[in-house]
C-alpha cells in the first residue's frame, strides 16, 4: 500500500466544518491532515455552483467568528452571498491560516478501520494510500451525496446532464436550449429563475410543491458594512447563543393575538424580511397550532395566486398537504415570477407521472417532450449518506451501517458508540438552523475533548451506551414536536427509498446541545469511557 501521513488528528471533508475542525486541532498542538474528494476547498461551496446558488443564511452570520481580523478584512458583498463569493471566502480563510499544506484534495475515502491493539485508525483512499489517525474526524456534511431518482432509462439520454450539487467548473451554457429541470426544492428553485432567463424553453417537472418565500437580498451598503464591524461584538453574543443561530428576532406574539387586519399586516412584513426570519421572527405558535400555520399559509396560497398569472400553475405551485417549517423552507428571487415567461411550464409529476427518460427526451403519462440538457434538483442523501458511504468498521469490525441500520444512534451529534476516537461534527443530529453556528460548537467540543484525553493521559474515548441512547431518545421525542407534522420531509431520510425514517436533525437546537455538554463538563466526561490503548485495567472507573 502506499503511506500516506500518520497525525493525531485525521479530519475528511474541507467544508466550513472540516476546514474550522483542521484550525481548532492544529492550533490545539496536535499534527492534522485533511483529506478531500473534491478537487478544491469549500465542500458545499465547491460541489453546487449551479447559476442562483446562494446562503439564505445572512452572509456575515455564517462565515467564522473566531477571528475578529477575518471578519474585519472580509468585506460580504450581499447579505446573501452567492456560491463564487462563498468559495472565494473559504479559500481565503485557509490560506489566511496556513492551512492548505495540510489539505489533500481528489481523495476519496473508501474505507476507516479502527485498530482496538493500537487505539489508531486505518483511512484508504480510492488510490489505495493508507493514512494514519489517533484521531479520525468525518467532517463529511449532511447534503453531500447528491440523490438521483429511479428513474428509468436516465443513462441513455444523449444530450447534456447535470445534477445541481456536482455541478461542473466550467460554465453550461442554456441559451437557444430546451431545458428541463426535476425538481423544485432548495435548490431548484434557486436554478429555475436563473435558467428561465436563458434558455429558449424550459420545463419544470415537479413532484412536491413547497412554500417558497422571497429572500429579499441585497448589497451591503457602507453604512451597514460599518455597523456590522461596530457591532461585532454585540452580533458574537447572539449567533453564539441563539437556538438557531441567526440574528433574526423572535417576536412575543401569537397569531390570534392579533385582529385580522393586524395580523394582515404583520405578514406582509414577514414576506419582506429577510430569509429565514419568516421562520424564526414569525408568530411564536407557528410551528405548534395548525390553526396558526394554516394561517401564514393561506396569506402565502395569496400571494403565489397573486403572482403567478395562469391560474393552473399557481394551484399547482401551492402545496396542499405541507404545513410551514414541516419541510426545510426555500427562500427565492423571482421564481413564481418564471412562471409568466411564455418559455417556461410546469409538469405536476404526482399528477403525470415520469415513465423513462429516452436518448432525446423525458417521458410522462402525457407524452414525451425532446430536451438538449437535464438538469436533476433532486437533492441528497441527506443525514447520514456520506457516513454511510466511507467503510467506517469500528471495534470488533462494527459496520457503521449495521449500527445504524435503524437509523442514527449519537451522542450530541459527534460520537456512536462502538467507534472509539471518532468524531462526525456536523452530521446527523446535529441541531438545526444556521450549519456553521451548531456545527462550530460541535468543534469546539470536539477539539476540548481531544485535549482533556491528550492531557489526561489518555489514548481513546468511546462514549457510553447510556448516553447515546439519552442523547438519541430526545432527538425521537423532539422529533414529534409539533404533532402535526408528517414524516415526509428529508429531515426523516424520505426522499431515499428504503432509508429508515428517523429524525435527522436535533429538534432540540443549540439549547439541548449546549445542556449536554455542559454536563459533559461538570461530571468529568462520565458520558464517555476513557482508556489507555492495551491496557485494559487503565480503563477508567465511572
Ligand atoms: C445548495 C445549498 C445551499 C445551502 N445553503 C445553506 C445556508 O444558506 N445556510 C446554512 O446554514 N446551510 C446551508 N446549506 C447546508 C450546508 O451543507 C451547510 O451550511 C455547510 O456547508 C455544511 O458544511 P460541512 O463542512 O459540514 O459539509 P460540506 O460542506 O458538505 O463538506 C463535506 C465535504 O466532505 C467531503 N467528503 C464526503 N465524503 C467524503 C469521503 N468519503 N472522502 C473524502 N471527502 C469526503 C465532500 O466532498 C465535501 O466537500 C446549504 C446546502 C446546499 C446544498
Amino acid at each position: 500500500m502506499p503511506a500516506g501521513s500518520d497525525a493525531d488528528v485525521l479530519v475528511v471533508g474541507a467544508g466550513i466544518t472540516g476546514i474550522y475542525q483542521l484550525y481548532r486541532a492544529r492550533e490545539a498542538g496536535f499534527s492534522v491532515q485533511l483529506l478531500e474528494a473534491g478537487g478544491g476547498v469549500g465542500g458545499t461551496w465547491f460541489w453546487n455552483r449551479y447559476p442562483g446558488a446562494r446562503f439564505d443564511s445572512e452572509s456575515y452570520t455564517y462565515g467564522y467568528l473566531f477571528s475578529r481580523e477575518l471578519f474585519d478584512e472580509w468585506e460580504w458583498q450581499e447579505h446573501f452571498a452567492g456560491q463564487p463569493e462563498i468559495e472565494r471566502y473559504l479559500n481565503h480563510v485557509v490560506d489566511r491560516f496556513d492551512l492548505r499544506r495540510h489539505m489533500r484534495f481528489d481523495v476519496k475515502v473508501r474505507s476507516a478501520v479502527y485498530d482496538e491493539v493500537s487505539g489508531r485508525w486505518t483511512v484508504t483512499v480510492d488510490d489505495g494510500t493508507e493514512y494514519h489517525a489517533q484521531f479520525l474526524v468525518a467532517a463529511t456534511g449532511i447534503l453531500s451525496v447528491p440523490y438521483f431518482p429511479e428513474v428509468p432509462g436516465r443513462d441513455a439520454f444523449d444530450g447534456e446532464q447535470y445534477h445541481t450539487g456536482l455541478w461542473p467548473a466550467t460554465p453550461v451554457d442554456f441559451a437557444a436550449k430546451r431545458v428541463a429541470v426535476v425538481g423544485t426544492g432548495s435548490s431548484g428553485v434557486q436554478l429555475i429563475p436563473v435558467v428561465a432567463e436563458e434558455a429558449a424553453s424550459l420545463t419544470v417537472y415537479q413532484r412536491t410543491p413547497h412554500w417558497c418565500t422571497p429572500l429579499n437580498n441585497r448589497p451591503i451598503t457602507a453604512d451597514e458594512q460599518a455597523k456590522l464591524r461596530a457591532d461585532f461584538e454585540a452580533m458574537c453574543e447572539i449567533l453564539n447563543t441563539s437556538a438557531a443561530g441567526f440574528l433574526h428576532t423572535p417576536h412575543d406574539r401569537a397569531t390570534f393575538d392579533d385582529a385580522e387586519d393586524e395580523r394582515r399586516a404583520f405578514f406582509e412584513a414577514m414576506w419582506t424580511s429577510p430569509g429565514f426570519s419568516k421562520l424564526t421572527s414569525n408568530y411564536t405558535d407557528l410551528l405548534f397550532d395548525p390553526a396558526a400555520n394554516a394561517e401564514w399559509c393561506r396569506f402565502l396560497a395569496e400571494k403565489i395566486r397573486s403572482v403567478v398569472q395562469d391560474p393552473k400553475t399557481a394551484e399547482k405551485l401551492t402545496p396542499k398537504d405541507q404545513r410551514y417549517g414541516e419541510h426545510r423552507p426555500p427562500f427565492v428571487t423571482g421564481y413564481f415570477e418564471a412562471y409568466n415567461k411564455p418559455n417556461v411550464s410546469l409538469v405536476d409529476v404526482r399528477e403525470t407521472p415520469m415513465l423513462r427518460v429516452t436518448a432525446q427526451s423525458i417521458e410522462t403519462a402525457e407524452g414525451e417532450r425532446p430536451f438538449d440538457i437535464i438538469v436533476w434538483a433532486t437533492g441528497f442523501d441527506f443525514g447520514t449518506g456520506a457516513l454511510l458511504r466511507m467503510g467506517i468498521r469500528g471495534r470488533d469490525g462494527l459496520a457503521l451501517e449495521d449500527h445504524w441500520a435503524d437509523g442514527p444512534a449519537t451522542f450530541l451529534g459527534v460520537q456512536t458508540t462502538g467507534f472509539p476516537n471518532f468524531f462526525f461534527p456536523g452530521g446527523p443530529h446535529a441541531a438545526a438552523g444556521n450549519n456553521p453556528r451548531y456545527n462550530g460548537d460541535q468543534v469546539d467540543f470536539i477539539t476540548d475533548t481531544l485535549m482533556y484525553v491528550r492531557d489526561k493521559g489518555y489514548d481513546t474515548i468511546e462514549v457510553t451506551a447510556e448516553a447515546e441512547e439519552r442523547w438519541t431518545s430526545m432527538v425521537d421525542r423532539w422529533a414529534n414536536k409539533p404533532p402535526s407534522f408528517g414524516k415526509s420531509s428529508y429531515y426523516f431520510g424520505s426522499n431515499i427509498p428504503g432509508k429508515p425514517r428517523r429524525y435527522l436533525l436535533n429538534a432540540g437546537g443549540r439549547p439541548k446541545l449546549f445542556t449536554e455538554i455542559d454536563r459533559v463538563r461538570d461530571t468529568d466526561y462520565k458520558a464517555f469511557v476513557l482508556s489507555r490503548s492495551g491496557n485494559v485495567s487503565a480503563v477508567r472507573a465511572l
